[in-house]
């Protein structure tokens, strides 16, 4: 193995051949949401790959194309799948930019441009990780599958069905991404999964018409009370939801991820401060980072009923209208949560109407897998630090696809500076971020080499 020190230096002196690599892709917007120059980046990417000495193709779906690469050894003993997405969230508000969104600019060893760290700047790392250690006469004796899909930032609409489809193509024995920032601390982060969700909508309705307050208050049902009221039923003041059925299935975190939470840095003091908030919500004898990763929350996302402009109104709501969101955590699938949600509200509104809005089962792959902890070795390695390890995050992402339909342990890591303002104007990666992502793709690749082949 190519000691990280060597690594180091190695990309240093072809920093200026990476930047110009990472600039053009840059340069070449990719708003999935607008449909903005899709295709020319996926073809971008394709020829990113080959110049890395990569076989890569485009491959079709219903939306955006992939942009999909191949390397290493047919008879390989290990495959590791590497995802990254090559479609950028849209730039406005474009006055709040320094400088152009797709023309980037360095500015204090930063790189400013939309998209450079979510995310080509992030899996642009692993390509060239691959490039380096070929040039170095060390090119791992894995394959490398590289899965760069063009609609994240739209919610993947078509990844599983193209995964589905292609489930031969992309077989592998684990699958990788780089993507989301580092840890304030400026440690990487390693995580393992991600929370679920379900959003659903319960509209409750009183009279079949809003009614004068006056003429008709008193006898005449009121749809923004009935709906308080059924809200009420379904969550203990200590913010557990008080729905049957809701938390069946939830797996505790198993002692091995017990120990990584209380690992997790966390300045319970700073947090609220920084929120202005005097508490946190949830059972007091559950941990911040337990909260957010083992539970599923039950949350309001929208209440709608009755008058609350300009001046008064003088109405009884007809209807009232709530958005739950809940976030769910292995053990749960959405439409379970879904059916215990809508059994419990015919319970007490038999009339209300409930509608599904979203869901995505959550994903969650063993931290004490082998190749978990190869991946997070590789990461200690690679920055001269240990990462910040999560088995979940609280977020939610299309993880299930790679771990429930293609049975990949999938792993993430972070090569993105904490501050990178993703989704946000004046989005940026430091020139070390981007450096250390090369470095830790490289360190990784010849680990796994080592270890498994
Ligand atoms: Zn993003």
């Amino acid at each position: 193995m190519i000691p990280v020190e060597t690594l180091r230096s190695e990309v240093d002196s072809r920093f200026d051949e990476y930047l110009q690599t990472l600039f053009r892709l840059l340069r070449q917007p990719s708003i999935s949401a607008q449909g903005v120059g899709v295709d020319e980046c996926a073809g971008l990417v394709v020829q990113t790959l080959e110049s890395a000495g990569i076989d890569a193709r485009i491959l079709q779906t219903e939306g955006s194309p992939v942009a999909y690469g191949e390397v290493g050894p047919d008879d390989a003993k290990f495959t590791l799948l590497v995802y990254g997405h090559y479609d950028v969230q849209p730039p406005e508000p474009l006055d709040e930019w320094h400088s152009e969104p797709f023309e980037p600019t360095i500015r204090d060893g930063r790189i400013y441009a939309r998209g450079v760290g979510d995310n080509k700047g992030q899996f642009l790392g692993s390509i060239l990780a691959f490039k380096l250690l070929s040039e170095l006469g060390a090119a791992p004796g894995i394959k490398l599958k590289f899965l760069i899909e063009g609609e994240e930032e739209n919610g993947s609409r078509n990844l599983r069905s193209f995964v589905n489809a292609h489930r031969d193509l992309l077989k592998a024995d684990a699958f990788f991404a780089a993507d989301g920032p580092q840890h304030p601390s400026g440690r990487p982060v390693v995580f393992f999964g991600v929370r679920g969700m379900l959003a659903a909508e319960v509209k409750v309705r009183g009279a079949n018409r809003d009614l004068h307050s006056g003429n008709w208050g008193g006898p005449i049902p009121n749809g923004a009370w009935k709906l308080v009221e059924l809200l009420s039923t379904m969550r203990t003041p200590e913010g557990r939801a008080a729905i049957e059925g809701f938390y069946d299935g939830v797996e505790p975190p198993t002692d091995f991820e017990r120990k990584l939470l209380e690992e997790i840095p966390f300045d319970e003091e700073g947090t609220k401060a920084h929120l202005g908030i005097t508490g946190f919500d949830g059972p007091a004898d559950m941990s911040y980072y337990e909260k957010i990763m083992f539970q599923p929350t039950f949350t309001i996302a929208g209440l709608n009923s009755g008058y609350t402009g300009e001046g008064k109104k003088s109405v009884i709501p007809s209807e009232a209208v709530v958005r739950l969101e809940c976030r769910l955590v292995p053990g749960q699938q959405p439409d379970q949560v879904l059916e215990a949600i809508e059994q419990h509200v015919r319970m007490y509104v038999p009339d209300a109407e409930v509608r599904k809005l979203a869901g995505q089962p959550p994903s969650k792959t063993s931290p004490e897998l082998p190749i978990s902890q190869t991946a997070v070795a590789a990461m200690a390695d690679a920055y001269g630090v240990n990462p910040v390890v999560m088995p979940l995050l609280g977020a939610t992402a299309p993880n299930y696809i790679f771990t429930d339909d293609l049975g990949l342990p999938a792993i993430w890591t972070t090569y993105a500076n904490y501050d990178e303002d993703n989704h946000a104007p004046n989005e940026n990666m430091t020139l070390q971020a981007f450096r250390d992502g090369i470095v830790a793709s490289s360190v990784l690749f010849q680990k796994i080499a080592a270890e498994y082949s």
